[in-house]
């Protein structure tokens, strides 16, 4: 189905940032398939575990015990907040695993009228129609009603809108701590500990979309703790697979404790190939000094792209973003900017808000930050000539 207007040009082949068309082309892939490919492409360590794990067994189902589970489950929960976790194919399906359980936790609870969620404008927590209902994005939920009910959206960053949006009806708050599709716009330490202190003040459970913004993005391994905040639901997807579909809820013990025996389930979710690329991608993520790396990578980086906006005030007006989530606000279209960018060699991704983002892997390295500067530094100045 014509879903996406797809860009003319097919790749056969990718290593670390770069990336190989069929026609011959190399581009700088500062997309990582949308804040998929953590590690770039072909990252040898991720491919040995592929394929090792491929000659032995690919699915079992979830009817029994799944070892890489166990272990992936047992290091995100000393790594994190969780103590439990559900694993699934996809960020929509986490999404959806959260949406369930905080109903089920203040159903179980007795509290049977806590339904209700709260989110943001231009929210983006996926495509299914219980995702959509949570967003007011235009061109993600006209035509697609009945929405799914129970969702009340307020303004990102106005912490008065959301304490008079809480009722007695009102189960979690949810939000994404960076937004990403909407923007790369950037919810304060200070709006992120105000919604926990409203969660702990009435009974909320505090649910975080770490979808793009985790797995080390931003230089720590979730966003949120940057701010200082724990949540009591989160979902996980995009970099924890590296590129292998891969999706995650964890969940406090007490907030899990309404997903009982049949409540909730996957075929594929978490299968061993899953789990072996999993373990993969945390043993790289988790390895002393990596993610100080990414803080510092990132650092250059956006020193780089504040250089890059004083020189072109007229096509880049604004740098967004933490860490290795980035995004620029253009003036000019930002698709346009996206093409010619492309045109120029690199690869970026369109946001919400007139903004391009720029998603590089984790583990560029400087040479790829002078030739992702120097590609913009051009793009621009064809929006002059
Ligand atoms: C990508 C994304 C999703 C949806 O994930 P899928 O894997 O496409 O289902 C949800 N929330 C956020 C914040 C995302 O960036």
């Amino acid at each position: 189905m014509p879903t996406y207007s797809r860009i003319d040009v097919v790749f056969e082949r990718g290593e670390g940032p770069y990336i190989y068309a069929t026609d011959g082309r190399r581009f700088l892939d500062f997309t990582a398939g949308i804040a998929v490919n953590a590690l770039g492409h072909a990252h040898p360590h991720l491919v040995n575990a592929l394929t090792e794990q491929a000659k032995k067994l690919w699915h079992t189902s979830n009817l029994f015990r799944v070892e890489g589970q166990e272990t992936l489950g047992r290091r995100l929960a000393e790594a994190t907040f969780a103590d439990t976790m559900f694993f699934c194919n996809s960020g929509t399906e986490a999404w959806e695993l959260g949406v369930k359980l905080v109903r089920k936790y203040h159903y179980e609870a007795g509290n049977t009228k806590r339904h209700r969620i709260i989110t943001f404008e231009q929210a983006f927590h996926g495509r299914s129609t219980g995702a959509i209902s949570a967003s007011n994005q235009e061109k993600m939920v006209k035509g697609f009603g009945p929405l799914l009910p129970g969702f009340d959206i307020v303004p990102f960053g106005d912490l008065d809108a959301v304490r008079a949006a809480i009722t007695d009806e009102t189960a979690a708050i949810a939000i994404e701590p960076i937004q990403g599709e909407g923007g790369i716009r950037s919810a304060s330490a200070e709006f992120l500990r105000g919604l926990r202190a409203l969660c702990d003040e009435h009974g909320l459970l505090f649910f975080l979309d770490e979808i793009q913004s985790g797995m080390g993005r931003t230089g720590k391994l979730f966003a949120h703790e940057w701010a200082g905040v724990t949540p009591d639901v989160m979902t996980v997807a995009k970099g924890i697979g590296g590129g292998f579909p891969l999706g995650a809820l964890l969940a406090t013990e007490k907030a899990a404790s309404g997903m009982t025996a049949g409540t909730h389930g996957s075929t594929y979710g978490g299968n061993p190939l899953a789990m072996a690329v999993g373990n993969a991608v945390l043993d790289v993520v988790l390895a002393p000094g990596f993610l100080d790396g990414v803080q510092r990578t990132g650092d250059r980086l956006q020193a780089a792209l504040r250089g890059l906006i004083d020189r072109h005030p007229a096509v880049f007006t604004e740098l967004r973003g933490h860490g290795l989530l980035l995004g620029l606000k253009c003036a000019p279209a930002n698709l346009d900017v996206v093409a010619k960018a492309r045109g120029n060699g690199m690869l970026i991704v369109p946001a919400g808000d007139n903004v391009v983002r720029l998603l590089p892997p984790l583990n560029i390295e400087d040479a790829h930050i002078e030739e992702a500067v120097a590609i913009l530094d051009k793009t621009a100045r064809e929006f002059a000539a």
